[in-house]
């Protein structure tokens, strides 16, 4: 193709976040909402693989099913095999001749476009599957794959833009420029469950900034993955710029990690699978054509500690908040909290009184502030923990678990008299909280127990109404967080106000939805012209 690249420095149209719809009773958009989910319901998709544009149906396929409903199938999907990889990874590279030219405007069009669709005509369909097929409540699939997905389609561009605008300095006589070139190879996306604007996101940065993607999504967030694949087809994204490869992680990984043209690896999940995969890069080195890029957003261990002076009420509704919105299967859910033995009877006691007021059950029924655990495997790892805090330490409140026809487990508070047992240190991505009780006087001590407590540096939170004492948090709490909080729960970061992203094991840190992530995905090159070159090879020095 021939790019359309008119003269103008162009601007773009208005960034802003994406309004939350209410979805109250008799609201419109609840109606079409619920049209859009029992119509869903009865839809069962056939999912292909999408290389280069075109559907493939292996016929390796599997089930994707309702969390909160496992006999009910969503969706069948085609797993892809190692020659569909190689496959994926030649489209990708003919659909990088061309898209890595496009104009950065023509690149951004394309997720203007889908933000809009998204926000409009697609809202209804995206937010459906997100709670068919990941058991999100209303609210919890609108704030992700409405509202964050948007937000990404549309902050990305303008810090693309920004980015693309910071240009060296040029003396007399030279014009020095920096050319933001897309990385030479292809960029492998991982995506995880639990959010399906990550998965967007993912695939979606690096294509911005002109490259082609190879898009593996979560088994267990397919139906979501699909209708975000169809989504960015329908505005416009050529075929072969992200191909779409369900299937076997190690399976597909094995292929795409070995490969010469691995230009970039841009992963979200748990800190265990981004290792093997920068052990597989490790050991792979020396055959790549180039350095791969290595971005991992992974696992959480999130806090929040109160001090002698926090807001009770606000601390013990943070906490519920972010230890069982999504069933605890946010990446900045809260799962240990730190709370002075002065405060300790009225949070707990508030705590408990709101665990057992929580209604759980099929996110179809609006009222339902929870719904289910993703699958078997995380029932059972939850179950574990669960079964654990039990012989070892004390629960509260909750602690039940049912897997007849969904996979449910109770909102579950634990206390435990041992700052280093397991639940105070371990991800457990699932509804359970398990509380410290310190000395008021140790506040300092406190903060340094937080800090070490885990290996872990995503989330954290400290509630205080003493400037000394969260000064004091500030400093002690640098380096265990990515996203820290005052006085605010340790979830629900929005895209261009509150980057994403931690340190430690939790991760690169390269904070999605953010300028510093895009920087990732391209490979500047520096242009240097001289105007009236030198024409005499000596220097006035040299004069006798
Ligand atoms: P996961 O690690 O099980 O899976 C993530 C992705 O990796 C999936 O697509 C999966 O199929 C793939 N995968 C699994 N095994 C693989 C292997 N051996 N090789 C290559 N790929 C493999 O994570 P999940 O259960 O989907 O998500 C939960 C995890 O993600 C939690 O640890 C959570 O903290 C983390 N998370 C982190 C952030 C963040 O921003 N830091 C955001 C969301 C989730």
């Amino acid at each position: 193709m021939s790019t359309f690249s008119p003269s103008g420095i162009r601007t773009l149209p208005p960034h802003v976040n994406e309004p939350i719809k209410g979805y109250a009773p008799g609201s419109p958009e609840r109606a079409a909402l619920q049209a859009r989910l029992k119509a869903m319901e009865s839809e069962c998709p056939d999912i292909p693989v999408v290389i280069g544009g075109k559907e493939i149906r292996t016929g390796d396929t599997a089930k994707a099913v309702s969390p909160h409903k496992h006999g009910h199938v969503t969706a069948t999907y085609h797993k892809a095999g190692p020659e569909h990889v190689r496959q994926a990874i030649e489209a990708s590279a003919q659909a990088w001749k061309e898209w890595s030219e496009w104009t950065w405007e023509q690149r951004a069009s394309v997720f203007l476009k889908a933000a809009d669709l998204l926000a409009g005509p697609w809202r209804d369909t995206l937010n459906a599957a997100t709670m068919l097929g990941q058991s999100k409540t209303v609210f919890q699939a609108e704030i992700d794959a409405a509202c964050e997905m948007a937000d990404f389609f549309r902050f990305n561009p303008a810090y693309a833009r920004e980015l693309y605008t910071e240009q060296p300095v040029s003396t007399g006589g030279t014009w020095n420029q920096l050319e933001y070139r897309a990385l030479e190879g292809f960029v492998y996306a991982v995506s995880p469950f639990n959010f399906t604007a990550i998965g967007g996101n993912l695939a979606g940065s690096p294509a911005l900034m002109g490259n082609t993607v190879l898009w593996k999504p979560a088994a267990t967030a397919m139906l979501s993955g699909w209708y975000t694949y169809k989504l960015l087809e329908e505005a416009g994204l050529p075929p072969g710029v992200i191909n779409f490869l369900p299937g076997d992680p190690v399976a597909i990984s094995d292929v795409a990690l070995s490969h010469r043209d691995l230009a970039g690896v841009h992963f979200t999940g748990s800190t265990g699978v981004f290792n093997a995969m920068w052990g597989t890069i490790g050991r792979n080195m020396g055959s790549y054509r180039s350095y791969p890029r290595i971005v991992g957003e992974t696992g959480g261990k999130d806090f929040m500690i109160a001090h002698p002076s926090a807001d009770v009420q606000a601390f013990a509704v943070g906490v519920v908040r972010a230890a069982f919105e999504y069933q605890g299967q946010k990446c900045s859910a809260c799962s240990r909290i730190y709370v002075p033995k002065s405060l300790w009877p009225e949070v707990r006691d508030r705590m408990i009184a709101m665990i057992q007021d929580i209604r759980m059950g099929d996110v179809n029924d609006f009222r339902n502030f929870m719904g289910a655990v993703i699958d078997a495997r995380a029932f059972d790892r939850i179950a574990g923990y669960l079964a654990d805090g039990k012989a070892n330490a004390r629960i509260l409140a909750g602690g039940g678990t049912d897997k007849g026809t969904g996979y449910f487990v109770q909102p579950t508070l634990v206390q435990t008299e041992d700052p280093s047992y397991r639940l105070m240190c371990e991800e457990i991505f699932g509804p359970v909280v398990t509380a410290y009780v310190y000395d008021d006087a140790k506040w300092s001590e406190t903060l340094e127990l937080v800090d070490r407590t885990s290996p872990y540096a995503l989330t954290g939170a400290v509630f205080s109404q003493d400037r000394t004492a969260l000064a004091e948090a500030h400093a002690k709490l640098r380096h265990a967080a990515g996203n820290f909080y005052v006085n605010d729960k340790c979830t629900g970061a929005v895209v261009g106000q509150q980057p994403f992203g931690g340190g430690r094991g939790s991760g690169t840190n390269d904070k999605a939805g953010s300028k510093l992530n895009l920087l990732r995905w391209v490979s500047p090159r520096t242009i240097k012209e001289t105007f009236v070159p030198p024409k005499d090879y000596r220097y006035p020095f040299m004069a006798e």
